[in-house]
């Protein structure tokens, strides 16, 4: 699929929940924010069935993402249904894995190639101060299993502030070269004031090559993470709402006030 700017579009972000265990202070208040309710949640079929489609028109890069996608009831399942679909060459999931000691060798045996784990500081107290309700050796805990079972390459991604000498991005680097993990350093962003910057590191930030549309955790298809611009598959089908996406995909962002970080999946 080729947008309006001869952009292709390959890949394909699914939030799968907008619940989540931790309550990092850039992504959510202390207590937390009205969850959707269940019947505004894409069930898995519907999930896997617009994938699918997707898929045949050309996404081959599908991360799974939230909220935080492991906290998603069955979400093994829904990771063996996507991995069956055939044309998808990159299946990765982005989570803050203090869950992963559970569900790492079941995330692998289904078919889940790879993760990015998010990591913003080596230090437990600072650590619990940024996630709130995190504990740092769960986290730790969780990369090894990822390492141990071949969840492989993995990536961490940690928030900065102002730039990525600060003290806590310096120590994740040299957690992640000792290691052998590539780290992606991500500026903290406010979507309402529009103040988006490129990755460190990574792909995103960069209008001109973006390859990537947003689904959802309600079923709303995004072409841009930094504009309000939407289109519900369950209103209009699949097929439109990709259609539309792929026509209305902005040259490049400006400000987003409907999106927040944990209900659109960063
Ligand atoms: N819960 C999972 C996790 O934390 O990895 C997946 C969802 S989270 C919203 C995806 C990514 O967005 C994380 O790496 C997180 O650090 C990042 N993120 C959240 N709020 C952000 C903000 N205000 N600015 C920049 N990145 C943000
Ligand atoms: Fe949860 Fe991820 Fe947002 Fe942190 S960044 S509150 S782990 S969704």
């Amino acid at each position: 699929m080729y947008d309006s700017f001869k952009r292709k579009i390959n890949y394909l972000r699914i939030s799968v929940t907008d619940r989540c265990n931790f309550r990092c202070t850039y992504c959510m208040p202390a207590e937390g924010v009205p969850m959707m309710s269940h019947n505004d949640v894409l069930s898995f079929d519907e999930i896997v069935e617009f994938t699918r489609l997707a898929v045949s028109k050309g996404i081959d890069k599908v991360r799974i993402t939230g909220g935080e996608p492991l906290v998603r009831k069955g979400i093994v399942s829904l990771v063996k249904m996507l991995a069956d679909i055939d044309g998808i060459k990159d299946l990765s999931m982005t989570t803050n894995g203090a869950f992963l000691p559970k569900f790492a060798d079941d995330l692998k045996n289904v078919g889940l190639n790879r993760v990015n784990i998010s990591l913003d500081s080596m230090d437990p107290k600072r650590f619990h101060e940024i996630t709130r309700l995190g504990k740092l050796e769960d986290v730790l805990n969780g990369i090894d299993a990822a390492e141990k079972v071949g969840l492989l390459p993995i990536k961490l991604n940690c928030v900065i502030k102002e730039n990525s000498q600060e003290e806590d991005a310096l120590a994740v680097k040299a957690f992640a070269e000792e290691r052998g993990f590539q780290v992606r350093f991500i500026h903290q962003m406010s979507l309402g004031e529009g103040s988006f910057s490129v990755v460190e590191g990574g792909e995103g930030g960069h209008c001109g090559t973006c390859n990537r549309l947003r689904l959802s955790a309600d079923g709303k298809l995004f072409p841009c993470l930094f504009s309000d611009i939407g289109y519900s598959i369950r209103e209009l089908g699949g097929e439109e709402a990709l259609k539309k996406a792929i026509e209305n995909k902005p040259k490049s962002g400006t400000t987003s006030i409907g999106h927040e970080f944990y209900n659109i999946g960063g």
